[in-house]
């Protein structure tokens, strides 16, 4: 496994295991089979409500003698959840559902509520040694400028959608200057646009003896990006694990940067409808 070297002195693996929308009565199973393809390291959520189920595969795979500190493991708090005395609850119910006793990688999943009382109680959490690394997620430019600027923490990592069709090319030059890790979640597009099948990534796989699947993953590691793909079938699990035994020539890397249409498939976080959908999204 390659890593990255994160700003506060600690590695990410550069490939790790997504889960979100994996049905929680089947995220253990793909956990394990994640593990035992060669997966170290697991993002979950809050928000995914399959923190548990990610809990039981790890406790399987640590008596199966896998130690702890091998693995790197994410999760976030949820928007309902920003706030000092809140963020400080939200991290004790993930770890118990998870079953830790230290995390990896703690995020803010969006950039809405008190992120700055949530921002203070991870950087606490952090200083006790609970948590190895804090970050955000789907933090675009001026969210980043402001809480670097303003909370004097500069975060470990920011996790955005991104993939050939959205490269963000102008954040990813934001988040060098603060020496903050891109990570990209949705890697695949989830599918849309018909990725697995665009000419672009088909012709140069056929070049490797790759997928597009493939293709992909490796293009967003050349360019500095972590990943973090998400399969429920063990054959695609180990695909996108082959990806360390080649390398994208540079006018093949150029023909997927011409394929940016520079636009979200999923979330505009500057649509005000979208936001407020969000922020009341788990509402009863
Ligand atoms: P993704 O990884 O872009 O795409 C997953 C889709 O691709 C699934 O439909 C999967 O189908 C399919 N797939 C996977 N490998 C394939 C292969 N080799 N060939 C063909 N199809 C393949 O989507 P994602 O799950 O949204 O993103 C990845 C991770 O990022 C998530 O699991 C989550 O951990 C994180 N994420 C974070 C946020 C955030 O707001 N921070 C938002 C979204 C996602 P099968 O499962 O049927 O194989």
């Amino acid at each position: 496994m390659e890593f990255v070297s994160l700003n506060d002195g600690n590695k990410m693996p550069v490939l790790g295991f997504g889960v979100f929308q994996v049905d929680p009565k089947e995220t253990q199973r793909c956990v394990e089979d994640a593990i035992s393809v060669g997966y170290r390291s697991i993002d979950t959520a809050k928000a995914y409500f399959n923190e548990e189920s990610v809990g039981a595969a790890i406790k399987t795979a640590l008596a199966g003698g896998l130690k702890r500190e091998e693995l790197f493991i994410t999760t976030k708090l949820w928007i309902s959840d920003a706030g000092e005395e809140r963020a400080l609850k939200a991290f004790d119910a993930s770890m118990k559902k998870l079953g830790l006793d230290y995390l990896d990688l703690y995020l803010i999943h969006q950039p809405y509520g008190d992120i700055y009382g949530a921002w203070r109680a991870m950087s606490r959490l952090k200083k006790e040694g609970r948590i190895r690394s804090i970050g955000v997620s789907n933090f675009y430019a001026d969210r980043i400028v402001d809480l670097c600027e303003n909370s004097g923490v500069i975060p470990a990592v920011n996790q955005l959608e991104c993939h050939p069709f959205y490269q963000r090319e102008a954040l990813k030059r934001t988040l060098e200057d603060y020496g903050i890790a891109f990570e990209s979640w949705a890697s695949f597009a989830e599918g849309k646009n018909d990725i697995f099948k665009n000419a672009v990534l088909s012709s140069i796989g056929e070049k490797y003896g790759k997928s597009s699947a493939q293709v992909i993953l490796r293009w967003l590691i050349q360019r500095g990006i972590v990943v973090i793909p998400k399969s429920v079938k063990i054959e695609r699990m180990k695909q996108n694990f082959d990806i360390f035994d080649f390398a994208l020539a540079p006018d093949d890397m150029a023909a997927i940067a011409a394929l940016d249409t520079d636009k979200t498939l999923f979330f505009d976080h500057a649509d005000p409808e979208r936001v407020k959908w969000i922020i009341h999204a788990f509402d009863k």
